[in-house]
């Protein structure tokens, strides 16, 4: 089949797309892609699908939904006829079930190809091919894995690809861009194309520049080889369109901040979004779960998402291990800081007491959407990512004291990942992974997973932070990696103490069960007016629960919910409370030694 894709519109929030595709006389179905790989879930956005018109030779065919399968259409196709032709309108900027906000803005579109096409469902999308084109509007630039055939001004043709490879390429464009070479060698390159909204925003500092063009050393060292044959990071810096980072074999969809780039607290805070969607080229998109690669994006044969606490848990281990071996979040001794940081959110996080990360990753396609008030009480998406650290961490400790220092989980990437090939796909199940442990390192793996991801686990992987030479206090000091989020949030954290998260504004996000502020009944959504007779403010706030140190007395806040007000005290003594790593004496620095750069 072949697609147009014609983006000139895009800066007024919509676009065309234009399509022939091969049908055979009779009943016949196209479908709009549902289960979106990277997504995990059944995320194809089908209301920004807009316009639609099928025809052949001239004659309009007309098409009608299935009544069950919203995503398929079903047409009758004359006799005679082999190719339809699609048009449609693509809306942009429309709220959806993956994406809650803009795709466009004046100055850049991200470009999802699944958004833009029609296909016969019932097929294998690794043997269904496609040959795509783009038309920019003036002076746009655009970026993406895709061999070019050739490019004529604003439109440029793509050699045919299967229809996987297409979706698997996403295609940013923009007015504002840059493209840097990140890394050459091995006859190719790793590339980092940017599009920012205010050319100003392209302006890397030298030092951060210098730390990205670590990470592909980092990741080849990490590795041991690589599965894709160019790659290219694209990256879109506009405020106007959410945050996001989408993995693809040769190449990652990557969406932050205006000032990502520029500012050295949104490195701290999201320095890993690169490294993270890079590290998935070889976990993720090479080596993925046997039951989330299908042969198509739609019924019947959706994902199954158990398995993500390796595709997504080990790769926020390994997006981490790359921004701080590359120097891209922080220095390698940052972070014990950073660790004790990610491990109290998940040591201070009630549900864990009644959900196992299991069926966190089994109910992903739901978890991801999910959002709002209590989210310590239900978990999240989030959870496995976060968690997944602190346990292939713990792997990692675990295999370096087994070893004596010999191996690491280095070895157990090489294993699962290594070698070198062009992009393709090789499934795993669980047992698989547990061999390929065993193979580094004998210990009854089975039953480490079984007690961290099968079970309920009222504590998170603890163990490493004493192997590792280290031991975690709370105390009040700010932890720098909370103090950064903070203050980019414009938020105020007393999760371990008092144990409620608010806007700097007083209102309450969470509160944390069994806490001060749980007992005391304050809710999400109520807004602290005045806290001990004093209006509220930050100052105000941080100074009282500093006083808790020595006061014995309760904390009395005003406190407004909808149109009412009380009067609530809160009884809770002891101070701030951040945490912290302090070193054993006397102990060998493990995390000092997996952090250190390991590219030659
Ligand atoms: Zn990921």
């Amino acid at each position: 089949m072949t697609v147009v894709l014609d983006e000139r519109t895009a800066p007024r929030g919509f676009a065309y797309s234009h399509m022939t595709i091969p049908v055979k006389p009779g009943p016949f179905t196209l479908a709009y892609p549902e289960w979106i790989p990277g997504e995990h879930g059944p995320t194809g956005p089908l209301n920004d699908l807009a316009q639609l018109k099928i025809s052949a030779g001239g004659q309009s065919i007309p098409w009608e939904r299935d009544r069950v399968d919203m995503y398929a259409f079903h047409i009758n196709v004359p006799s005679g006829v082999t190719t339809v032709t699609v048009d449609f309108t693509v809306l942009l900027n429309h709220p959806n079930n993956f994406v809650d906000g803009q795709l466009a803005t004046r100055n850049i579109m991200v470009g999802n190809w699944n958004r833009y096409i029609l296909y016969q469902p019932d097929t294998d999308n690794t043997k269904y091919f496609v040959r795509a084109s783009l038309i920019l509007p003036p002076a746009w630039d655009y970026a993406s894995a895709l061999p070019v055939a050739s490019r004529s001004g604003g439109r440029v043709d793509f050699t045919t690809v299967t229809l996987e490879t297409l979706v698997d390429s996403p295609t940013d464009s923009g007015r504002y861009y840059r493209h840097i070479t990140s890394w050459s060698g091995q006859g190719t390159h790793t590339y980092i194309d940017l599009f920012a909204d205010h050319p100003e925003d392209l302006k890397m500092p030298a030092s951060e520049l210098a730390a990205y063009k670590r990470m592909t050393p980092e990741a080849l060292a990490l590795y041991g080889g690589r599965h894709w044959n160019v790659y290219h990071s694209e990256l879109t810096l506009s405020d106007l369109i959410p945050p996001q980072g989408i993995e693809h074999h040769q190449s990652s969809d990557d969406r932050s901040d205006d000032t990502f780039l520029t500012s050295h607290a949104e490195q701290l805070a999201g320095g890993d979004l690169l490294t993270h969607e890079f590290s998935h080229s070889w976990n993720g998109k090479y080596r993925r779960p046997f039951d989330l690669q299908q042969p198509n994006f739609n019924r019947p044969f959706p994902e199954h998402t158990e398995l993500l606490w390796q595709y997504e848990g080990m790769n926020q281990y390994m997006g981490d291990l790359l921004a701080f071996r590359s120097g891209i979040k922080g220095k390698p001794s940052d972070y014990p800081e950073y660790f004790a940081y990610i491990y109290s959110a998940m040591a201070y996080e009630p549900g864990r007491n009644t959900t196992p990360i299991i069926d966190v990753t089994t109910g992903a396609p739901y978890y991801y959407l999910a959002s709002g008030p209590y989210g310590s009480l239900r978990r999240d998406a989030g959870d496995f990512y976060v968690e997944g650290e602190l346990m292939w961490l713990d792997a990692d400790t675990i295999i370096r004291q087994l070893t004596h220092g010999k191996k690491s989980i280095d070895d157990y990437t090489k294993i699962y990942a290594g070698g070198t090939s062009g992009p393709r796909v090789v499934t795993y199940t669980r047992s698989d992974l547990e061999h390929y442990l065993n193979e580094v390192a004998p210990y009854d793996w089975h039953g480490f997973f079984q007690k961290y991801v099968y079970s309920i686990a009222p504590q998170p992987p603890t163990d490493e932070i004493a192997r590792a030479g280290y031991r975690l206090v709370y105390t009040a000091k700010p932890n720098m990696y909370e103090a950064n989020r903070e203050t980019l949030r414009k938020s105020i954290g007393s999760w371990y103490d008092v144990g409620v998260n608010l806007a700097e504004d007083g209102t309450i996000s969470d509160v944390r069960e069994g806490s001060a502020a749980w007992n005391a009944g304050l809710a999400p959504g109520m807004q602290i007016v005045a806290i001990n007779s004093r209006e509220f403010t930050p100052d105000a706030w941080n100074g009282a629960i500093g006083a808790t140190t020595a006061s014995f007395a309760p904390l009395t806040l005003l406190v407004k919910q909808a149109d009412a007000y009380q009067n609530i005290s809160v009884s809770y003594r002891g101070g701030p409370k951040h945490p912290h790593l302090v070193r054993l004496p006397g102990t060998t620095d493990m995390f000092a030694q997996i952090m250190r750069p390991h590219a030659r």
